[in-house]
């Protein structure tokens, strides 16, 4: 186990606290020199955005430690050619920052399609999209996820709105963020280890289990987010691990590692 990959939503924090455990694993990591990552689908908010937010929960993350499907996706992108143009759905923030990262972005005559977790969407944005998806526009999606866990409950996130997409154009995305490899790829690359010396922690069987099995990662379910204990018992997709909290992510990860308890 070199580097470990987290899951933010429901694994390392809710809402806007982090879960018990969660900055005790951090600083664990920090003490034995293991590389981490934070590694999110959810694109309601900028990378500066996340970085503030990890920052206020207690985590002291570094740029380089965050790799989002926003990320995933301009990566992506940026393979294309010709360069795509862009129809976004995704908040001000996400807009301002494809178009930082070279992303041709456009209201008019779009190519391309791209739903992103859109916490400002309205229904002219719906209108746009699929009238542009009807008339044949490449089409992509940062990630699956159909809920976003809070506080208060599960919300709808990009799933449920590809479910909308699908009920009214008949089409259905290419996904770039968990569980694709797209998003693997590019957060191994950044952390600098083979899928086999990696960790997967996270709380979506669909997402953080589903793209660490298939690309040969470790994989360590929490069921402190979306997944319940029950759901486990006959899901068709099985972690190598599963704690009911970061707590017991920390001691697993200590006594596979040989360290002593902090
Ligand atoms: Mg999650």
């Amino acid at each position: 186990m070199k580097a470990f990959l987290l899951d933010i939503d429901g694994t390392m924090m809710l809402g806007s606290e982090p879960l018990p455990g969660a900055v005790e694993f951090v600083r664990w990591l920090r003490a034995e020199g293991r590389p981490h990552l934070w590694l999110t689908n959810n694109t309601s908010r900028s990378r500066v955005a996340w970085l503030e937010r990890l920052e206020a929960a207690g985590f002291e993350p570094r740029p380089h430690e965050l790799y989002t499907s926003g990320d995933a996706t301009v990566a992506f992108l940026g393979t294309l050619d010709p360069l795509p143009r862009v129809y976004l759905v995704g908040p001000a923030a996400l807009h301002a920052e494809f178009e930082a990262a070279g992303v041709v972005l456009t209201d008019e005559d779009a190519d391309t399609v791209v739903i992103a977790y859109d916490v400002e969407l309205t229904y002219a944005k719906l209108r746009r999209a699929a009238l542009l998806l009807q008339a044949g526009a490449a089409f992509y999606a940062t990630h699956p996820d159909v809920t976003c866990p809070t506080p208060e409950g599960p919300i709808p996130d990009v799933g449920s709105f590809l479910a909308l997409f699908e009920t009214a154009c008949g089409r259905r995305p290419r996904v770039l963020g968990k569980p694709e490899d797209t998003m693997v790829t590019g957060a191994l690359e950044r952390v600098g280890v083979a899928a086999a010396d990696a960790v997967m922690v996270g709380d979506r069987l669909l997402t953080d289990i589903a793209m660490a099995r298939s690309a040969g990662l470790t994989s360590c379910l929490v069921l402190s987010g979306v997944t319940s204990g029950e759901e486990l018992v006959n899901a068709p997709i099985q972690p190598d691990e599963v704690c009911p909290s970061m707590i017991e992510v920390l001691a697993w990860a200590q006594r596979l590692s040989g360290s002593p308890a902090s």
